[in-house]
């Protein structure tokens, strides 16, 4: 079978609640993928992020083979062997008193949101029913009614109502705007929830000092900063979460995508016991959270992280990235920002021509992105590419943008 005979299958039998782009892959190692034509390609999206080891990590994939022979999934109706160790793991890894195992971002997005809401009730006396989270437009949580029901992207929320109440957007990069919100309802407000960096909204990059200022907005408040990480998140932005740039240790920790190297869907929230545990036995959970098999390949993809020291490359190389795309003399290139390496370009929409169109001659050339709203390429590749490698790239992304100018 060729590429379009994938294409027609997914087309005729899968929902088309996605539109790739034309491109059918079947093998991935490092920063590398391969279509079924045997066509190679550098993979500047990672899974959004989520195989910043690169593809088929071998200490990665070996712990997952090892582990399936051995057991698989237990439920949490019993102990098993694996998720203690993983729990310790992670915790002294992030600093945390207890992590709570979920799969998706989406799942966990949900989870941090029932811990604000049930420790605005335990801990802060908010009235019964009456607790509030603070969100920001933009932002981008996952995909359950309500999680969508913090989003002001209509793509996401629209024709998916009724939404559920108890969150108060305000606008992201604004300070005043949250000291407004808390003063104005702060005893019925329990969480502030935020992405560091706005992955989906465009690689939308605070003001410096924006995550500090916040969380020392929400310590006046008693009110928890919650910070979803799970795209910037294990090194992505050049530190082991990207708060750790303003010296933030986040009340809840949103995790997801690279924590298992992309190669499960495993996720987690992190946070301290007087948090933690006001959720009780049989009061939330997930027939997979913590199941033999994430743990074991969560625990190596963290380990991978520390040993190849992959938030230092994000960040030196990050530099590089931005310097070089800076540099290209093309007007189609209206901004170039990011962190580490979670980078975008905006595209100057000219003579018809889109960041779509851009990202379908890159692909031709051999690098695949993908395009983010109309006008921006996010750049993000896994975190084990070498420099020379990078150059590489970044050398096909100059051409296929001078092309456009010709
Ligand atoms: C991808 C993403 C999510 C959702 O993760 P899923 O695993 O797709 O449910 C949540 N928050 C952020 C910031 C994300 O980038």
């Amino acid at each position: 079978m060729k590429s379009q005979d994938y294409i027609t299958l997914e087309s005729e039998y899968g929902a088309h609640n996605y539109h790739p782009l034309p491109v059918v892959l079947s093998k991935g190692k490092g920063p590398y993928v391969w279509d079924v034509e045997g066509k190679k390609y550098f993979d500047f999206l990672s899974a959004y992020s989520a195989v910043n080891q690169g593809h088929c990590h071998p200490k990665i994939v070996k712990a997952l083979t090892d582990q399936a022979k051995q057991l698989c999934l237990t439920s949490r109706a019993f102990y098993n062997d694996c998720l203690g160790p993983y729990e310790e793991y992670v915790t002294r890894f992030f600093g945390y008193d207890k992590v709570l195992p979920m799969n998706s971002g989406a799942e966990a997005v949900e989870t941090a949101l029932k811990l604000a809401r049930r420790w605005g009730y335990e801990k802060k006396n908010i009235p019964e029913n009456e607790a509030l989270v603070v969100c920001c437009e933009g932002n981008f949580h996952g995909r359950t009614i309500t999680v969508i029901s913090l989003s002001t992207d209509p793509d996401s929320y629209g024709g998916f109502g009724p939404y559920t109440p108890g969150f108060v957007k305000i606008p992201y990069n604004d300070v005043p705007a949250l000291e407004k919100v808390l003063q104005e309802h702060g005893p019925r407000i329990a969480g502030f929830l935020v992405e560091p960096i706005q992955g989906e909204a465009g690689v939308f990059v605070p003001d410096d000092g924006y995550v500090k200022k916040c969380f020392d907005l929400c310590k006046e408040h008693n009110v928890l900063f919650m910070a979803d990480e799970v795209q910037t998140g294990i090194a992505r932005t050049g530190k082991r979460i990207c708060c750790d740039h303003e010296g933030v240790h986040p009340d809840v920790l949103i995790l997801g995508k690279a924590i298992s190297g992309g190669v499960l869907p495993v996720s987690a929230v992190l946070a301290n016991d007087d948090i933690m545990l006001t959720i009780k036995p049989g009061e939330h959970g997930s027939t997979f959270g913590g199941f033999p098999l994430a743990c074991k390949v969560a625990h190596a993809a963290l380990k991978v992280v520390e040993d190849e020291k992959l938030a230092e490359k994000a960040a030196y190389l990050g530099e590089i990235v931005r310097h070089f795309l800076r540099e290209i003399p093309s007007d189609r290139i209206q901004s170039v920002r990011g962190k580490g390496l979670l980078n975008a370009i905006v595209i100057t929409p000219k003579n018809g021509v889109q960041a779509w169109d851009v990202c379908l001659a890159m692909a031709k050339n051999g690098v695949l992105a993908k395009p983010t709203h109309q006008d921006i390429i996010r750049l993000a590749p896994p975190l084990v590419i070498k420099e020379s490698q990078l150059m590489h790239a970044l050398e096909v992304i100059r051409k296929t943008i001078l092309s456009f100018d010709e």
